[in-house]
């Protein structure tokens, strides 16, 4: 099932068969998911796995309504498959919720308005009822590029500043895995552009194994190690697609041929076209 784009291989990717597997870090096996609506049932997931090594980075895409945030959501613990299994670094996506083992940031980042950056950034370990210490916070706070605004209201702040906040606080808590659902998708393509690079840094600083959402191939190309490319309804995985390029990656790579094939070979998978020339089947 996975791909590499060939003639793309820079060398520094080697996979061991631990990589291959994923064992240890995100195991999704064969989950299926259907809801009971007053229509009839809705069959949202049909045998998806998907395999994530620790500290990898795997970018979710597929049409509106496949199923991306229902996987995202039984990760959390938030909802829960109608058969197969998920295991979360070895753990049940219960017991990974109750040990604060996830940090998740999805499109509204719903911080809380009363409350600072700085007390929405410590709000987790509040929860959690673990202690924080004020260099970590403010250590967070600089690494999301937030320095000056520790007192700022969420609604001083522009979009991606909040969305900047929402990522710190998923991170507070230092999580063993990272879900993110569109969390750029309300930002315009500027700002979405820098924050992908910012994403990257940060991403790089604690390298939690990480799950993003996303509408956009080109963003999930600039930060995935691997793109799980799911069908429409229910959502199957049709490919999972490793993206070779080195980091940290640099805006330029945007510019390159070898980045506009990977996006081609991955938008002609979506689009269900006959894949571009070259490419591997
Ligand atoms: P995506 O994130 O890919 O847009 P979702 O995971 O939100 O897709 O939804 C997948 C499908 O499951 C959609 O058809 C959606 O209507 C349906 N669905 C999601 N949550 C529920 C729910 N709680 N009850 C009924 N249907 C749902």
């Amino acid at each position: 099932m996975r791909t590499q784009i060939p003639g793309e291989m820079n060398g520094n990717y080697e996979e061991t068969a631990d990589q291959v597997t994923g064992h240890g870090g995100l195991d999704i096996n064969r989950v299926s998911k259907s809801y009971k609506t007053r229509n009839g049932q809705v069959d949202a997931l049909k045998d998806v796995s998907i395999h994530a090594r620790k500290g990898s980075f795997t970018a979710l895409l597929g049409p509106s309504g496949c199923g991306k945030s229902t996987i995202l959501r039984m990760i959390a613990d938030l909802d829960s498959p109608s058969s197969g299994s998920i295991l979360v670094h070895g753990e049940h996506p219960r017991e990974a919720r109750l040990a604060h083992h996830l940090g998740v940031a999805f499109q509204e980042s719903a911080l809380l308005p009363w409350k600072s950056v700085e007390a929405n950034i410590r709000f987790p370990l509040e929860i959690a009822k673990k202690p924080f210490d004020k260099t970590a916070v403010s250590d967070l706070i600089n690494l999301v590029g937030l320095k000056g605004f520790e007192k700022a209201r969420p609604s001083e702040l522009s979009g991606g500043m909040r969305q900047r906040v929402a990522i710190a606080r998923a991170l507070a808590v230092r999580p063993r895995v990272l879900l993110l659902d569109e969390p750029f998708g309300a930002l315009d393509e500027m700002t979405r552009h820098k924050m992908n690079v910012e994403l990257q840094r940060i991403w790089g600083e604690h390298s939690p194994t990480t799950l993003l959402v996303t509408h956009s191939i080109s963003e999930a190309v600039f930060l995935a190690d691997n793109v799980v490319v799911l069908s429409s309804r229910p959502g199957q995985v049709l490919k999972e697609v490793e993206v070779p390029f080195a980091r940290p990656r640099k805006v330029e790579l945007m510019h390159t041929s070898e980045f506009h094939r990977t996006c081609d070979y991955l938008s002609s998978l979506l689009f269900d076209e006959t894949p571009v020339q070259g490419e591997a089947q």
